[in-house]
């Protein structure tokens, strides 16, 4: 039988058949299990073949392979173990929620989360969330970002969670895919997604007020049914999406504006840092790559953490 995992908790599946009925299921065995080497071997939104046993008067699904995963995103790398968590696979659409402020997010949050969605074959889209609080001044800022993110080809939304605005549309992008929200604490994230489907609370607001408390807890990522089709995943703790096994000379390739003109540079395996006649360093200097990407793009190739942070009002 095929189903799709829609909730694990380490060593229980909980996989929705064909039918729509729900089946809780183990691992069984070994089964071959395609790319990376993870902490969990299935990860919500995998599709997998199960079989129903009987244990003793009672009926159980067992996994039995898992078919080939479209993309899969990890969680950020907490510790020096090499093993990675795969946070859920199969995913259509990442979301992430952009505010000026309360809080304040950072271009350099959006670039890393943009150059993930390219390395994962994950289509971003930005969501400007919290539109009705914002001064004019502050509405001038969110369009100049949005004419920076849609001039290299990314898909962008205002919206306001709190007044209804754009609700509609983004409602519409997500009819019948495969969903993942992300964005800092604060957001707006499960005020959102309970404007796009009531009753759906996400968790992640709760989890990382208790992180705050230093309270330690391990969560697992969650997908729900929308009523108007398609799915929503909820992951609850996790702060960001990680980046395994990226070489520098990759990096460039997940900022679609660089990897444009790269033939450009007069070497093929231009890193864009100290090289002479670099293409995209001279559109730097022109004006017509945003400086704000190339200082992302920096940051990530010299392995600086996010706390650097740059200016998201510096253009
Ligand atoms: P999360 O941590 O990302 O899940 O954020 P929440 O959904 O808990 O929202 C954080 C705060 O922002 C709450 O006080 C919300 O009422 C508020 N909020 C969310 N969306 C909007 C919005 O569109 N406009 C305004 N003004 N406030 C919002
Ligand atoms: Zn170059």
């Amino acid at each position: 039988m095929k189903g799709t995992v829609y909730k694990s908790t380490g060593s229980w599946y909980y996989v929705k058949a064909q039918d729509g009925s729900f089946i809780n299921c183990r691992i069984k065995g070994r089964f071959r299990i395609q790319g990376i080497k993870s902490t969990n071997p299935v990860a919500v939104g995998d599709v997998v073949e199960f079989e129903i046993q009987d244990k003793a008067g009672e009926q159980v699904g067992v996994i039995t392979d898992i078919h080939d995963r479209k993309n899969y995103i990890v969680r950020k790398s907490v510790n020096l173990s090499k093993r990675t968590h795969i946070i859920a696979a199969n995913v259509d659409l990442a979301f992430m929620l952009v505010t000026l402020k309360d809080p304040v997010t950072f271009t350099d949050f959006i670039d890393r989360f943009l150059v993930t969605c390219e390395a994962y074959h994950v289509t971003p889209i930005l969501v400007f969330n919290k539109i009705d609080q914002y001064t004019k001044q502050e509405l001038v800022l969110v369009k100049n970002l949005i004419a920076l993110y849609s001039d290299i080809g990314y898909q962008t939304i205002e919206v306001s969670a709190a007044t209804g605005k754009n609700v509609e549309e983004l409602k519409s992008m997500i009819k019948g895919k495969t969903s993942i929200f992300s964005g800092h604490s604060g957001v707006g994230k499960s005020t959102l997604v309970n404007a796009l489907e009531p009753g759906l609370n996400l968790k992640t607001a709760e989890i990382s007020q208790q992180h705050k408390q230093g309270q330690h807890t391990t969560t697992f990522a969650e997908m729900f049914d929308l009523s108007f089709s398609g799915q929503i995943i909820d992951t609850p703790g996790i702060k960001g999406f990680g980046i395994v096994d990226m070489e520098n000379s990759e990096i460039g390739d997940y900022f679609p504006e660089f990897f444009a003109i790269k033939g450009d540079c007069k070497f093929h395996n231009c890193l864009h840092l100290d090289e002479p006649k670099c293409a995209v360093k001279q559109a730097v200097e022109q004006g017509t790559v945003a400086w704000s990407r190339y200082k992302s793009y920096l940051q990530i190739i010299q392995g600086e953490d996010e706390n650097y942070r740059t200016d998201l009002y510096a253009e």
